[in-house]
């Protein structure tokens, strides 16, 4: 049996030191370090290091199949070890074909087969005309819906208006699975737009301007009436204006089944500092202003917001229009696989908050939504042997060679950030070492627990 030790062990009770033992690919128990020997386990000692449940990220782009020239199964999962993330569950929309029937399920799960260094999982899309998709779908093992009340900006994965959801989401309720939601309507979008006619698209405002708080808040408003006259679980994916805090608030306290997540970018990242051109730091909705900023991390402390997730969202180098510094004709999205706990704990830790925080936000809450919370998220008796070995102490300068995905493009190079994954453990094996990728790909599909 194996033993993982260390004098700060994120455990649901707690950070403590803990012997956790390992049979096979599930956690046995969590002990007290002086209840080992080498004798009986074989020790893995990180001394100060803090082992972390691996991180669950519920919402990244892989791009595979058909666009496996921005991303792919191998370069995503490996970024996603190198960063302690042991699961992610895939958007729909950036592969070909799309993920919106089991007939792309299945080309997805043969587009997978042997490169994943971590578990994964996918979302299926909800699209204009696949209402009759949803519930195979779901048969078919994916983990909830996603879809999009505005242009996805991707050929091959419509949005969806509010009478095509309403004959969708009775479908959805019924299959008991989330539905994630890119919030933000069309309208206030194009009444912006109108306005910046002579504007100057390299200048950060303007791109800031033309998608303002007001389409996120109405889109958010006809979620919850949606949620509440159909009752499914809704999700809000990637919440930019914190403007929306009190309605998801008063939401919760009226018992809808909603759920928030932000990301590290929207956490770290704030308008007043970005460039004009510097358009690696696009992406939909917009980074808002500071006090926007400050306003979700304390949306995080309340509990309005329940997750962080990446939305890693990578395109090859030449959509983000780096030389033309375009903010109206860049590729919109931010890749952070490999770097997302270290940026949140750099931002979390002078806030005050501890690793144990940062393991709700980032494992337990992700693997709830995404169904996966029986076996990943914890460090507790029978859950996966998934950890992050962290050491929250030390610092380092974001390199291209630390990325690890397709393309080493990322509005965080040359940042110093706190905190450095030192290894990563998949049900028991180590994934990811001191910069290098010691084992074969053993990531698996999580979809349904008979399958598994
Ligand atoms: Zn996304």
């Amino acid at each position: 049996m194996q033993a993982f030790v260390s004098k700060r062990a994120v455990t649901p009770d707690g950070i403590r030191p803990a012997a956790i033992l390992v049979d096979g690919e599930r956690i046995q128990a969590v002990v007290s370090p002086d209840e080992i020997s080498p004798e009986s386990h074989e020790i893995h000692d990180f001394g100060e290091a803090a082992i972390l449940p691996g991180l669950v990220d519920s919402h990244v782009h892989i791009n595979e199949p058909g666009r496996a020239e921005w991303e792919g199964f191998e370069t995503a999962t490996r970024a996603a070890a190198a960063g302690g993330c042991t699961m992610l569950v895939d958007m729909p929309l950036n592969c070909l074909p799309p993920t919106s029937s089991v007939l792309a399920l299945e080309a997805k799960r043969q587009a997978a087969r042997g490169k994943c260094h971590v578990d994964w999982g996918a979302w299926g899309g909800v699209v204009h005309d696949n209402q009759q998709d949803i519930e195979a779908l779901a048969r078919s093992g994916v983990r909830g819906f996603k879809c999009f009340l505005v242009d996805a900006g991707i050929d091959g994965f419509t949005m969806v208006t509010e009478a095509q959801l309403r004959s969708a989401l009775p479908h959805v309720a019924r299959t008991g699975l989330p539905l994630l939601v890119h919030a933000e309507l069309p309208a206030p979008i194009h009444l912006a737009i109108e306005k910046l006619a002579d504007a100057d698209w390299n200048s950060y405002s303007t791109y800031l301007r033309s998608r303002p708080d007001a389409a996120e808040l109405a889109a958010i408003r006809l979620m919850l009436a949606l949620c509440r006259e159909f009752g499914f679980r809704l999700h809000l994916v990637h919440l930019a204006t914190a403007q929306a805090l009190p309605e998801l608030q008063s939401a919760r306290s009226e018992g809808l089944p909603v759920t928030v997540e932000t990301c590290p970018h929207y956490l770290h990242l704030h308008s007043e500092t970005i460039a004009n051109g510097d358009t690696v730091k696009k992406c939909a909705p917009p980074i808002r202003g500071h006090e926007n900023r400050e306003a979700l991390w304390q949306g995080l402390r309340e509990g309005i917001i329940d997750m962080v997730v990446t939305d890693h969202s990578p395109c090859p180098p030449a959509m983000k229009r780096l030389a033309e510094g375009n903010f109206q004709t860049a590729w919109g999205g931010i890749a952070s696989l490999s770097v997302a706990l270290p940026l949140m704990w750099t931002e979390a830790s002078a806030r005050g908050f501890s690793l144990l925080d940062l393991t709700n936000w980032m494992s337990a809450a992700p693997a709830r939504l995404a169904g996966c919370q029986a076996r990943k998220g914890k460090i507790a008796a029978g859950y996966d042997a998934d950890f992050a070995v962290f050491d929250p102490d030390s610092d380092f300068i974001v390199s291209e060679e630390r990325l690890h995905y397709r393309h080493p493009v990322s509005p965080y190079l040359g940042e110093t950030f706190r905190g450095i994954v030192q290894a990563t453990y998949l049900r028991g094996n180590c994934v990811f070492h001191g910069g290098v990728f010691p084992s074969t790909p053993q990531g698996r599909e999580f979809a349904n627990e008979a399958k598994s």
